[in-house]
């Protein structure tokens, strides 16, 4: 595993640095035997409610386009859309867009073996196991449940699945997230074309954009920390700080961390919410950023935002009320637990039946109110746990080519000063200090975190 050289860029269960820190330890692995089982307070309710979110999953019931569309075609549906749009990272993300490149189809058909689903799993099957059967890496196989392995195709301007698929599968091997790679190769493939690194410094790889061949084995090097790749396992910050040299200027990080294949210029609740993550970008918190069809959606789901305005792209209208919502609801909803892949359909904004599947269980007859109260409070916890390790309003942004650069052929301008406008009025709705996004006393109290307040408060004297 690259856990154990302690490769900056891990995390193949979600990209959380877990694997990072047992490898600082020297920490193989966690076993755990578990006896007994869980109770549930009512089970007649809890399988009732169970089944009426199975229900909302049911391919021949849903709203929601993602979810037929995703256990057919995987994650990989997005390629297609993203790239009609003009939504890819392509190149670094200079563009939006490639001429030519992969299909869900030509995925579907070549290489996919089977479907695959998690067990107990509600959801109609989300992952594909594949296989590559001719050509230079044929005999590869393995899954997948995510399209950010696709997505570095683009990134780094390579049309071909077999390539793709080759990296899906040292990454997982390896117990590396796609994303931190594919950004950590694509910003030095830039900085190798605009000659801020040379052969000298990549170990002879000619690194372009494109080469199918240098992308594979800077891969490799990463995983092993071999040469430059021991730079780039540093994860592409570090990276641009050894390197110097105006390298930086085209880094994709937020705090510190390679960002995610989400399109921040066409969808600022996108750039607003990756900004705003306490962990560094993670569409996990407040997924997805699409609503089910407005017109669709039933008239007694209390929302505090307006659909129409708020999924709205290049809008700032009701963009913090929709993060903030999102966030609150996603925290308790994780917490249960649950899987953001099941958060469709209307279970996307009707927290109703995730309310009555977790009073059926515990027995704490929460109302809706004090049910998404928990996801704030989870959300201001974590807020002022970054805070504490120095985080403050200036780390709450997107990349520079997001602020200042547009993407030429899709016609979409760079957010510029959209974001302050939008982190001004999430700041505000959260209760948070505008200037440092520092949770106010007032708020941590109402939340009922007063010693939350308290080490604050300490904190804030001492400095
Ligand atoms: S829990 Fe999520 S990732 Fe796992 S199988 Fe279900 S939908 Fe897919």
């Amino acid at each position: 595993m690259a856990d154990e050289k302690v490769v900056f860029t891990i995390g193949h269960t979600g990209g959380r640095g877990c694997g990072t820190i047992m490898g600082d330890k020297n920490l193989k692995a966690i076993a755990v035997r578990g006896t007994g089982g869980v109770s549930v307070k009512d089970p007649v309710k809890f399988l009732q409610a169970y089944r009426r979110i199975k229900k909302l999953l049911d391919l021949k019931d849903t709203i929601d386009v993602f979810t037929p569309s995703w256990s057919f075609m995987s994650a990989n549906v997005l390629l297609q859309l993203f790239n009609e749009q003009g939504w890819l990272q392509a190149y670094n993300a200079q563009r939006g867009r490639m001429e030519s490149f992969l299909t869900g189809e030509e995925y579907i058909s070549k290489y996919v073996t089977r479907p695959e689903t998690g067990f107990c799993c509600p959801f109609p099957a989300c992952g594909r196991r594949f296989e590559v059967k001719e050509g230079k890496y044929s005999g590869i196989s393995g899954d997948e449940r995510e399209v950010g392995f696709a997505m570095s195709g683009a990134n780094v301007g390579v049309n071909s699945w077999p390539a793709v698929l080759k990296f899906r599968v040292l990454c997982n091997r390896a117990g590396l997230d796609e994303f931190h790679v594919m950004f950590a190769i694509s910003w030095a493939m830039e900085c190798f074309e605009r000659g801020i690194i040379n052969k000298e410094d990549t170990g002879g790889i000619d690194l372009k954009f494109g080469n199918e061949d240098a992308f594979i084995k800077m891969t490799e090097k990463i995983i092993s920390r071999d040469g430059f790749g021991d730079t780039l396992a540093r994860g592409s910050e570090e990276a641009a700080q050894i390197i110097g040299k105006g390298s930086e200027k085209y880094l994709l990080t937020i705090k510190g961390r390679e960002i995610e294949g989400m399109p921040q210029r066409s969808c600022y609740q996108i750039a607003l919410a990756l900004s705003v993550c306490e962990n560094g970008p993670d569409h996990t918190r407040w997924y997805p950023p699409y609503p089910p069809n407005p017109k669709a959606l039933p008239k007694d789901i209390p929302i505090p935002f307006d659909p129409f305005k708020a999924f709205q792209g290049r809008n700032i209208e009701d963009k913090g009320r929709l993060v903030k919502w999102l966030y609150d609801t996603r925290a308790v909803l994780e917490s249960l637990p649950t899987c953001v892949f099941v958060i469709r359909n209307t279970l996307g904004v009707d927290m109703k039946p995730w309310l009555e599947l977790y009073n059926a269980c515990t027995g704490a007859n929460c109302t809706l109110d004090e049910f998404i109260k928990i996801g704030e409070r989870i959300v201001n916890l974590e807020r002022a746990y970054v805070v504490r390790e120095g985080f403050r309003r200036k780390d709450d942004t997107v990349p520079r080519r997001m602020l200042e650069e547009p993407i030429l052929e899709n016609y979409c301008p760079p957010i510029g000063k959209n974001l302050d406008l939008m982190l001004d009025d999430y700041y505000t709705l959260r209760g948070w200090d505008v200037k440092s996004a520092i949770p106010r006393e007032e708020k941590l109290k109402e939340l009922g975190l007063d010693f939350v307040w308290d080490d604050l408060k300490k904190m804030r004297g001492s400095s």
